[in-house]
């Protein structure tokens, strides 16, 4: 273990619901649930305790749904479960690499998982447990995003990891603007300002008002999550007021 000379003790990951699935599919892809699991581990492996804040949209969005006429309550309550099947699977994808974890639910499921308590959370990182959270808030008009920027809050991790399919933030979509620049490095406040879609609004000002650094990066890449975690400047990182 060489977590003394590494720029962060404790990280949040948050993990979309799309790095669940396989290329232009929905649910769950066995082989991304793999490849998730094993860069998770890798950084495990490093000493960094970690806590994975799981997302539901391969499965299920209830924006969508209540634009389709379902009641938006009932709606994102399905999204809540769908961020619980993802999380069912990044732990026996975590647990068969012989990775200790924990999954924590918002909304009680006592078959499942265990309740979240942030105390019992703490302790989980403590004993080099990755733990898994899923549910999101348990409230629903959230996000996972949300969610992710309330837990590192309340856990006191040093930075939120969004793993994304795209290396970083751009001034326009890359994959329909060929002159599409990635910036290195953003304020919270030019996030905000020019609607950048990285996280959702309130995620971004819980995180400016905390001052958490994010850093997106593409996860899809073997070995990206440990370069970002050993200081490589891969990316774009947001932060500062
Ligand atoms: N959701 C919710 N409250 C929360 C978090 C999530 O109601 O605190 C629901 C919401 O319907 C959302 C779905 O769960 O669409 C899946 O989460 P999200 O869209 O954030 O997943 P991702 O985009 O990361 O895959």
């Amino acid at each position: 273990m060489e977590s003394a000379k590494l720029p962060f003790k404790r990280v949040l990951l948050k993990v979309t619901g799309e790095a669940f699935c396989d290329k232009g599919a929905q649910g769950i892809g066995f082989g991304s649930v793999r490849h998730l699991a094993s860069e998770i581990k890798g950084i495990a492996n490093l000493g960094i305790e970690i806590a994975v804040v799981v997302g539901g949209g391969n499965i299920f969005r209830g924006s969508e749904a209540s634009e389709k006429g379902m009641d938006r309550v009932s709606a994102d309550n399905m999204g809540m479960m769908a961020t619980m099947i993802n999380g069912l699977a990044l732990q026996n994808a975590l647990e068969e690499m012989d990775c200790d974890t924990r999954m924590l639910t918002a909304i009680d499921i006592h078959q499942l998982a265990e309740p979240y308590v942030r105390r019992r959370a703490i302790r989980h990182l403590e004993k080099d447990r990755v733990i898994i959270l899923a549910g999101g808030t348990g409230n629903p008009y959230f996000t996972t995003d949300t969610t992710a920027s309330l837990r590192a809050m309340e856990l006191g991790a040093q930075v939120i990891l969004k793993a994304t399919k795209v290396d970083g933030i751009y001034d326009a979509d890359p994959m329909k603007v060929s002159t599409a620049r990635k910036y290195k490095e953003l304020k919270f406040i030019d996030v905000l300002r020019d609607n950048l879609k990285v996280m959702d609004a309130a995620a971004i000002s819980l995180c400016m008002e905390n001052d958490v650094p994010i850093i997106v990066f593409d996860m899809t890449v073997t070995g990206n999550i440990k370069r970002v975690l050993l200081g490589e400047k891969i990316g774009t990182i947001v932060r500062g007021k």
